[in-house]
């Protein structure tokens, strides 16, 4: 049996592909140099992943910014505003491609399948494919010469890259596989020339639903493919979830195929079980998960081991993580300032590059080789298991007696609404903003310095004290009706929750690449989640304090707060989500009480983790949506509940935004140029909603008329008494001048469509 890796992180230890990245863009190191670097930090990891004892090592993952990207940009897919000549294609294309030039806006970015990196949309309209550079030839070359490593090239294939991309409508999508293939043959071609073996061809759209019509295409793809290039391999690697039908894919012509056997709900396995595997391929065995952040349950993986040899024998299975390592960060080892009994239980990238030889060794040696590793590891989950953290009696009575916990209301929303109208009296069109306020480098600077221990508690808290009783003044001179107090005292809108909560974590090198050379470091919730005291009451009673106006308390919702986490994987995503929301409902409940009379408790990412499955949608909204309504429902009638989304493409799920019950939704409308508002027009929506009438992401201040116009179209559609306004997010971004203006423009063009009524 043989070891595989699907691709490594590329970001470094210690972020130097990021820094190295950030210093060429801003001019402080030269190209030749920047090469180098990245060459450097590119053997580094190959020579680490042969030093673990990985046989089959992934070549041609590594990239300058996004292996998306890299596909197009290696078949010439490059939009003409970029004004590429037909050369080989020069690190200033591709970086225009990925983050704008002065004539040329970016192309879009999307969240990567259902993880949080994101990659670069490919844009195919007006463009025709040829390939500029074999980049996996490439790739294995340098490996073999440098490091004598022959590994395996990695590409994207065919269909899950056309999948993804945008600019051609349904129509074309055959011609376009056309036009691919060949290219595609032509890459494989030159590998097999060169004596490559193997070729990971990536294919996360098949764990998607797929219908009829895709089983066909992807059939003639692999067809064409192995006969393309009859000298070399094909592993199709999935990833993600199941593979949708089964069957289907493990009859394509190709010589291995890679499963996920973590995040697919069993069915791979079953499938197996059922239907057998075929014995003229390799089975690449996703058994380590490779998005997760803890340490495998050896003992139950090695289980999983002798139920697929039941059905695969050992020398066709490939054992490998479940998807690339891309997404975990890298060395577990290194957070030794976590409490020990949770850094024990962790497994990054290094660490699941050991635990996947262990599997091995456990295969060519016998159980009692790897015993001491199996027990170590059992241990140390179990010593996690045990802890404090995890055994909260306090949460678990709560948890046991879930079902008694409110869901709804107390009454619906038309008998809340007249309670709601008493007490608040706001005019036609009421405005307000999304929450946060410009976070300037003078903030940023404040509170690096207090946690860093140079300023005092009190001197941090009457600094943000100070930005809360300017933005209270500058919202009252702007006439807004519903004022916010800023979040000036939140680095991220869910660190700061998870800092304040028990049950989570933070690492000191935890970083993942989220886009680019942006990396996050999420939160960790690994034990049992709880309220330990108010965490926005102080800031929003001063906000409030200062004036007669309603200001609303902000909160992050349990959703957001779990999908922007690693989430502890001993209990399904769901009950973590409640048990954040029953925490949540605990600072809901303290800010009422002290007068806060309007709540929005955002949920920016619940759309993001959908599953990849559509029939798995309904299980994820329903739970999603029992998370918020368990933190929301328990305020009086007259007491506002607002919640915000960000995201232009809702129109299936606006089921589910009905069903949160928030009287006020506000969402991101003005990107998506009114398809928001006609979801709405097709659907009796009672409560109110907020349309984003102008795109914070620009630093352009929209004129008036603009948004005048905006609204306009909006009132064509929902009734006025339904319909606030406000911006399509919250303005931390942007500098005080631009929100300054354009909140005028906002006031101003709202006052003009009052005055049509
Ligand atoms: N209240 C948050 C803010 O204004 C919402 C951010 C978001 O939707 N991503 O910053
Ligand atoms: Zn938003």
């Amino acid at each position: 049996m043989k070891s595989a890796n699907l691709g490594y992180p590329r970001i470094g230890l210690n972020r130097e592909w990021k820094k190295a990245l950030e210093a060429y863009w801003s001019g402080n190191l030269a190209e030749a140099d920047f090469h180098e670097q990245l060459k450097s930090i590119r053997l580094r990891h190959l020579e680490l992943q042969q030093k673990k004892g990985i046989d089959v090592i992934p070549v041609g993952d590594f990239t300058y910014y996004d292996h998306v990207l890299d596909t197009a940009v290696m078949f010439g897919l490059i939009p003409p505003r970029f004004g590429w000549e037909g050369a080989d294609p020069d690190l200033s294309v591709y970086y225009a491609m990925a983050r704008g030039s002065r004539e040329a806006a970016a192309c879009e970015m999307t969240k990567w399948f259902n993880t949080n990196y994101h990659y670069i949309v490919p844009e195919l309209q007006s463009v025709s494919p040829k390939l500029t550079r074999n980049r996996p030839l490439e790739a294995y070359r340098e490996a073999k010469t440098e490091l004598g490593i022959k590994g395996r090239p990695v590409i994207i294939g065919p269909y899950t890259f056309l999948k993804l991309s945008k600019g051609y409508d349904a129509g074309q999508l055959d011609s376009w596989i056309d036009q691919l293939l060949p290219l595609y043959g032509q890459v494989l071609r030159e590998l097999a020339a060169e004596g490559v073996e193997w070729v990971q061809v990536d294919e996360p759209i098949l764990c998607t639903t797929l219908a009829e019509a895709d089983l066909q295409r992807i059939a003639r793809i692999y067809d064409r493919l192995v006969t393309e290039a009859p000298g070399i391999q094909l592993m199709l690697q999935t990833y993600f979830d199941a593979v949708d039908h089964y069957k289907a894919i493990v009859s394509l012509p190709v010589h291995g195929i890679g499963l996920d056997f973590v995040h697919d709900h069993g069915r791979n396995l079953q499938a197996i079980e059922e239907s057998g595997f075929p014995e003229d391929k390799l089975l690449g065995a996703g058994l380590i998960d490779g998005r997760g952040i803890w340490r495998a349950d050896l003992i139950n993986k090695l289980e999983s081991l002798q139920a697929l040899s039941d059905h695969v024998s050992l020398n066709r299975i490939v054992l490998q993580p479940s998807c690339s390592l891309l997404h975990v960060p890298i060395r577990a080892a290194e957070e030794s300032a976590l409490d020990a009994a949770l850094q024990g239980a962790l497994a990054f990238a290094e660490e699941k590059l050991d635990e996947i030889n262990v599997l091995v060794k456990s295969v060519r040696l016998g159980y009692e080789a790897v015993r001491a590793e199996v027990e170590a590891a059992e241990r140390a989950r179990q010593v996690l298991q045990q802890s404090a953290a995890r055994n909260s009696q306090r949460v678990q009575q709560r948890m046991a007696d879930l079902s008694s916990q409110p869901t709804s209301r107390p009454d619906s929303y038309g008998v809340r609404k007249q309670g709601q109208q008493k007490r608040w009296n706001l005019p036609l069109l009421p405005t307000t903003t999304i929450g946060s306020f410009p976070q300037t480098p003078e903030i940023r600077s404040a509170r690096r310095s207090w946690r860093k221990g140079e300023w005092s508690n009190e001197r941090y808290e009457a600094f943000i004290q100070e930005q809360i009783g300017a933005w209270i003044r500058i919202q009252e001179e702007l006439e807004l009706d519903v004022l916010v107090h800023g979040e000036f005292e939140r680095n991220d809108m869910v660190e700061f929750f998870g800092e304040k909560l028990a049950g989570f974590a933070f690492t000191s090198n935890g970083w993942v690449q989220s886009y680019g050379s942006r990396c996050v470091k999420p939160p960790v919730i690994y034990g049992d989640v709880d309220w330990t005291g108010p965490m926005t009451v102080e800031e929003t009673v001063y906000a409030q304090s200062l004036t007669s106006k309603p200001v609303k308390g902000m909160l992050t919702g349990p959703v957001t707060i779990l999908n922007w986490s690693f989430v502890r994987d001993d209990k399904p995503r769901e009950e973590v989500a409640y048990q954040i929301a029953l925490a949540l409902r605990e600072e809901v409940e303290a800010l009422e009480a002290a007068g806060i009379g309007m709540i929005q408790v955002d949920e920016p990412a619940l759309r993001e983790g959908l599953p990849l499955k559509r029939e798995h949608w309904p299980h994820y909204l329903e739970w999603t949506v029992r998370a918020f309504r368990l933190s929301t429902s328990t305020v009086r009638n007259e007491t506002l509940i607002h919640t915000h989304m960000c995201y232009s493409e809702f129109h299936d799920i606006i089921d589910t935004i009905n069903e949160l019950d928030a009287d006020v939704i506000s969402i991101e409308t003005s990107r998506s140029h009114g398809e928001l508002i006609e979801s709405f027009e097709h659907y009796s929506y009672d409560k109110e909603i907020g349309l984003g009438v102008y795109d914070i992401h620009s630093p352009r201040v929209p004129s008036v008329e603009e948004i005048d116009a905006m609204i306009e179209r909006a009132l064509r559609v929902l009734e006025p008494s339904q319909f606030w306004i406000n911006p399509d997010c919250g303005l931390k971004t942007r500098r005080q001048e631009e929100t300054v203006g354009a909140l005028r423009n906002m006031v101003e063009a709202t006052k003009r469509a009052r005055d049509r009524f």
